[in-house]
């Protein structure tokens, strides 16, 4: 497997895959640390994560340079993801035992009670975007339940997923209770069936999703998919046009427009379209975008040279099937998988940017003729992660809320994951829950106990 630096294209390292024994091994050696980690007590393992913690903060500049060479996030960003593992790590050190604490219920037992029981190896594919925080906000509430960690990480971050090995390690975890496995993801299917995995959780792509539900299926192994989005964003016509442009323009550009919840699709309705649209590529066009380790950069490249030009065909397909280019839409010559903030006007159901998600810095501008048409745009998508109004009536907005197809609504604000609120989509934007009291009970055993 290879790190390509995406601003210069060079290789960074080359890492030899395991082999079948190798990850048997390694399987079996996860298995081997559930059987002692499960008896650990809340209180032991919560200092084990608190130290965790403290050594992201210290490596926060080390890991944020890591992040920025193999996939392209800017290094300021990549300190604020590394500091949110952090916190992470510490919200459930503090709150597990109170989470999974027995619940007596009355019943016509003598005593009856539910148990969150942990239930062994979880196997976690985790994407790029977000090489740390995707991957802590599984392992924080999974290692607190009891459960071990056994990580595929994408391709192109296996110095991020050696690094968080290492953090586990440190922090003085045993061996196995967190492990990279270094596998493409054409051995996974041999992973998920392995009797020593006993749960599966996927962030990425609806295909990646699909096939790996589907295995797991087959060998009735609970799944958690966190999949992709084309998060809707409903500017009303009472909404305070300045604000709201502002925050879908820093939306759009979460990550530089890797994100799932970055906004998608701008809604907006006719009466405030066209001054919507020039505040938006005005905001947009002062967006600098070039190498994450230079602090002036808003945005860096896209993760992969092969992820760049497919955003360039799905902006492509789009003019074709009548959008309009508004600004951007060309790819810039000289090294490096940059695409630039791309602003598309007239974008309407059967065009390319209003029915696929996009994965980079394009805005896809949607004009709506009242509310209800505002709504009925924004669930026709296949996908369901996050959306958000601008309205200045609350009243408004709570009712519209409830309309809405998706995991969260935002009101006046941009989609965020915020670790004490659930995360989580409908539709082909997965299904299961991560973060607050309803991640950490994903993958745990749900036990009746009852005595006569
Ligand atoms: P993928 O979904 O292909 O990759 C995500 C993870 O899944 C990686 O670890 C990958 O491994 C693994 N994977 C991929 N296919 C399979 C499979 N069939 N079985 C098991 N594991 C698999 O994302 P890409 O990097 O290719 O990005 C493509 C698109 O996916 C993006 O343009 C975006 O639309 C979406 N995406 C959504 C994300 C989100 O946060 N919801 C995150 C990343 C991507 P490997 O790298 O070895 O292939």
């Amino acid at each position: 497997m290879k790190s390509i630096n995406p601003h210069s294209g060079r290789l960074i390292r080359s890492y030899d895959t395991q082999d079948d024994t190798q990850i048997d091994r390694q399987l079996a050696m996860a298995a081997a640390a559930f059987d002692d980690w499960r008896r650990s007590g809340f209180a032991d393992r919560a200092s084990l994560m608190k130290r965790a913690s403290g050594i992201l903060r210290e490596r926060r500049q080390q890991l944020a340079e890591l992040m920025a060479d193999e996939m392209g996030k800017v290094v300021r960003d990549g300190i604020a993801e590394i500091e949110k593992c952090a916190g992470c790590c510490d919200y459930y050190a503090d709150n597990a035992e109170r989470f999974l604490t027995r619940q007596t219920i009355p019943t016509d037992a003598e005593d009856s009670y539910i148990a969150f029981d942990p239930l062994g190896p979880v196997l976690a594919i985790m994407p790029w975007n977000f090489p740390f925080w995707q991957v802590f906000r599984f392992a924080a509430p999974a290692l607190m339940a009891g459960n071990v960690g056994v990580l595929k990480h994408a391709s192109n971050v296996t110095g991020c997923s050696l690094a968080i090995q290492d953090i586990f390690r440190a922090a003085g975890f045993p061996q196995h209770a967190f492990s990279s496995l270094l596998i493409e993801s054409a051995n996974v299917e041999r992973v998920i069936r392995h009797p020593a995995i006993k749960a599966v959780t996927l962030t990425g792509s609806t295909p990646a999703g699909r096939s790996v539900a589907s295995i797991a299926g087959a060998e009735l192994k609970k799944t958690v998919l966190e999949l992709g989005g084309s998060d809707a964003y409903l500017v009303l016509d009472d909404a305070d046009l300045d604000a709201a442009v502002d925050l879908c323009v820093k939306s759009r550009l979460i990550n530089g427009g890797q994100s799932c919840i970055a906004a998608k699709r701008f809604i907006v309705d006719k009466k405030l379209r066209p001054q919507f649209e020039r505040a938006y590529v005005e905001r947009f066009a002062r967006i600098r975008h070039g190498d994450p380790r230079d602090d002036s950069s808003d945005i860096g490249p896209m993760a992969r040279i092969d992820l760049r030009d497919q955003i360039h065909q799905q902006v492509e397909q789009s003019l074709r099937e009548g959008a309009s280019l508004l600004m951007g839409g060309k790819v810039p010559a000289g090294e490096g998988a940059y695409y630039p903030p791309t602003v598309l006007g007239n974008v309407k159901p059967g065009v390319v940017a209003f029915d696929e998600e996009i994965f980079g810095p394009v805005a896809a501008i949607i004009e709506a003729d009242d509310e209800d048409h505002a709504i009925e745009l924004a669930n026709q998508s296949p996908f369901g992660l996050g959306a958000a109004l601008f309205t200045r009536d609350k009243a408004r907005a709570d009712r519209i809320a409830r309309r809405i197809e998706a995991g969260s609504v935002f009101i006046n604000a941009f989609v965020k994951s915020d670790v004490r609120l659930p995360f989580g989509g409908v539709k082909q934007s997965g299904y299961g829950r991560e973060l607050s009291w309803f991640g950490i009970q994903e993958f745990v055993n749900v036990k009746t106990v009852y005595h006569a």
